[in-house]
């Protein structure tokens, strides 16, 4: 460390300081309003009023970020829900998809998820690398700093493991923390059609591979309509947790087969989509601790009227994470638009929507008492915005508001930019 190497960073006087749900964080001044935060060694070591905070500690030994009460600060988005790795574009598709054709014609016409599959079977390694630290650095400029990955692009064996090898090799490479699913199981590949329980083993085989190679934390199924039965998904959930594996599911999106109390049976962590849950969904996963991870620009390219029920899972009391599904068919990197497609699709409020996709986030990958709300002894991931207030976000919708973002204490986005 160099002699002029700074003890940390102090954020002063920012215009709204949103910390989300706050355990350790206990108001050490009185009649305090909150509006700076003090970052040590990648942790958040105290937050307080700045006036108070920079009697506190030297302005010498911090780096000074004032905020002069025009931007407001809160913690950097948890992107819960991730297609990262695939190949191939498919903005062909849109005009298909606005002039009304279904899915199997546009699949007939060479598009469609088989044809993410090839183009990602045809990539190499390099090459998906490539695209992946692309779409991260985007992902970075717009205030997310830990997501959740998913393979499912490569439906065999040697593709999906180089998937996965893939999210390992650019998670080293890149700020964003990538926390790694297998989905091996998210459709059946047109080669095995009609041998869905041949093809189910098959994923299942990769099991003890990816996890002897530490590959991933969770695993995923597609458990829909047309997708995986009830029945194959339990059977695949429950042989993945038994070697350990943590289990998410793509759930009740086309049809309502009951794959949410399923997740809720199975103890899931995140039962994801939820487009067609009913209340009794919402029992069985507040009562099994399931979050609920709702995906808002799925419907709104696929131009469905469905959204989920936001208000319904609220009421039931789960906790509730908002993520981008970011994906061939679904191509979004910025949590900001996902967090307007939450207020003005599904009626979240913007401080429900924000901390939805910071804390709710953290919560669908266990990882909240690490990330997820500006508190003492968390990491520092902490973004400030171009914005007096949070409700800005959605109300200016369109714009990336982000100005600098901070991760385990570090600066990696400043004035809009990526610190190399
Ligand atoms: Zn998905």
């Amino acid at each position: 460390m160099q002699d002029t190497e700074k003890e940390g960073i102090i954020i002063s006087n920012a215009s709204e300081l949103f910390l989300g749900p706050v355990t350790k964080h206990e108001p050490v001044y009185s009649n305090e309003i909150a509006d700076a935060v003090v970052i040590k060694k990648g942790i958040i070591e105290a937050i307080g009023e700045t006036s108070i905070i920079l009697s506190n500690y030297s302005k010498f030994d911090y780096e000074i970020i004032d905020c002069k009460k025009r931007n407001a600060v809160c913690s950097s988005f948890v992107d819960s829900h991730t297609h990262l790795v695939f190949a191939g574009d498919r903005s062909h598709e849109l005009r298909m998809k606005l002039q009304g054709k279904s899915y199997l014609e546009i699949a007939q016409g060479g598009g469609g998820i088989m044809f993410s599959v090839n183009k990602t079977r045809e990539a190499s390694e390099s090459e998906l690398e490539n695209l992946a630290l692309q779409r991260l650095d985007e992902m970075l400029l717009h205030g997310t700093t830990t997501i959740e990955a998913k393979s499912g692009y490569g439906l065999d064996a040697e593709n999906e493991i180089k998937i996965l090898e893939v999210i390992q090799s650019v998670n080293e490479k890149h700020p964003i923390e990538i926390i790694s699913t297998f989905l091996g199981c998210h459709i059946t590949p047109t080669d095995f059609l009609g041998n869905q329980w041949e093809y189910i083993e098959s994923m299942m085989q990769l099991l003890p591979q990816i996890k002897s190679r530490n590959l991933a934390e969770f695993v995923d199924i597609w458990t829909d309509q047309g997708a995986f039965s009830v029945e194959e998904s339990t059977l695949f959930l429950e042989q993945s947790k038994e070697m350990g594996f943590k289990s998410r599911v793509h759930a009740d999106e086309l049809e309502n087969v009951g794959a949410a109390i399923m997740a809720a049976n199975l103890r899931a962590v995140s039962a994801d989509h939820l487009l067609l849950s009913e209340a009794v969904s919402a029992d069985a996963m507040a009562e099994a601790n399931v979050v609920a991870n709702l995906l808002p620009a799925t419907p709104f390219v696929l131009m469905s009227k469905k959204y989920a029920n936001y208000q319904m899972f609220k009421d039931a009391g789960v906790t509730v994470a908002l993520s981008s599904d970011f994906n061939p068919n679904c191509y979004v990197l910025d949590m900001q638009t996902v967090i307007a497609l939450g207020c003005y699709m599904m009626k979240m409020l913007p401080e429900e929507a924000l901390q939805a996709s910071t804390y709710g986030g953290a919560v669908s990958l266990n990882r909240e008492n690490e990330i997820g709300s500006i508190d003492i002894g968390k990491s520092a991931d902490i973004q400030i915005l171009d914005v007096q207030n949070i409700a800005s976000i959605p109300y200016k919708f369109g714009v990336n508001h982000v100005n600098t973002v901070i991760k385990n204490g570090k600066i990696v986005v400043e004035n809009g930019i990526k610190v190399e």
